[in-house]
């Protein structure tokens, strides 16, 4: 396994596998490693025969009082975990590296229609960031295959906009929510909840299941699945409920209905004490 911290050496990198007549796979990550991740490695190994992982706390995405510099950074671990899975390319820039000029004057891409709703309202400056680093990526690494996670569903949504419209030439995988036991998605900040918290965080889980089954059994008022999503989340001390919502699976657009045709997704979010979950589930095929 190679790992670059540079542009130009990750560049080489993975022109020399590409000469080699490989197809290139790359994972973006923002490091603190977990099981979550480590499953879209696997799949990118699957779909590729040369997989690159990033690793790069993006200033650009975080806020200002949100967690940039508590975010958990263990490099040791995470590049042992990537040579034990396989990884041929680990990317790990340093922010003047990927911001050259600074993060207040970089240039941004924006995905307007699906930048400033659910996370982006509470996280305005967020989803512009996600776009310029990942697209910055794709012209580093120039892979054939990027695999994201489903966990990030408004992001992976935003990142196939992008492609689109801006014409590049990269496959864009998503693969399924990876769960605790329990069934609390795994994430990187699941290790600030307190037992009380993460208890309580059961309810995002819950909520979903709920909806699911709901659906499953026929309903198709889009409100009242708002209504079975939201009840676990409110009734749950720990938790501060921020958005319940069931939406279009491509536009993110709310539906009023639940219509064979058009997938429905169901989003919910929630503050647990400073830590915010994310959790989805799609409601039909
Ligand atoms: P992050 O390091 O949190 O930026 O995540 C990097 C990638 O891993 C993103 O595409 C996430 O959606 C994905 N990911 C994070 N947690 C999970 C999970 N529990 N299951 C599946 N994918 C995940």
């Amino acid at each position: 396994m190679q790992v670059a911290t540079t542009i130009p050496s990750a560049r080489q990198a993975v022109e020399q596998a590409r000469a080699e007549g490989r197809r290139i796979g790359l994972v973006p990550t923002m490091g603190a490693l977990h099981a979550g991740h480590l499953a879209l490695v696997e799949e990118c190994r699957r779909l590729a025969d040369y997989a690159a992982v990033s690793i790069f706390v993006n200033p650009a995405q975080f806020g200002p009082g949100e967690d940039y510099d508590r975010y958990p950074r263990v490099l040791e671990d995470d590049l042992r975990m990537c040579e034990a899975a396989g990884v041929d390319l680990v990317f790990k820039p340093s922010a003047d590296e990927m911001y050259p000029r600074g993060v207040p004057d970089a240039t941004f891409v924006e995905v307007p229609g699906l930048s400033h709703v659910f996370e982006g309202v509470i996280r305005p400056t967020h989803f512009r960031g996600v776009a310029t680093v990942v697209l910055g990526l794709f012209e580093i690494v120039r892979p054939d295959v990027a695999v994201f996670g489903q966990k990030d569903y408004q992001q992976q949504a935003l990142l196939r906009r992008m492609v689109e419209d801006l014409h590049v030439p990269v496959e864009i995988v998503v693969h399924p929510i990876v769960r605790e036991p329990d069934g609390l998605a795994m994430s990187s900040r699941n290790i600030y909840l307190d037992p009380d918290q993460r208890r309580g965080s059961l309810a995002l889980r819950r909520a979903l299941e709920a909806a699911v089954a709901a659906v499953a059994a026929g309903e198709s008022d889009a409100d009242r699945v708002r209504q079975i999503l939201r009840s676990p989340i409110e009734s749950e001390g720990a938790a501060v409920l921020d958005y319940a919502e069931v939406v279009d699976a491509l536009s993110l657009e709310k539906l009023g209905r639940i219509e064979p045709g058009r997938t429905a997704v169901a989003l919910v979010a929630a503050r647990f004490g400073k830590t915010r979950l994310i959790d989805n589930a799609r409601l039909t095929e």
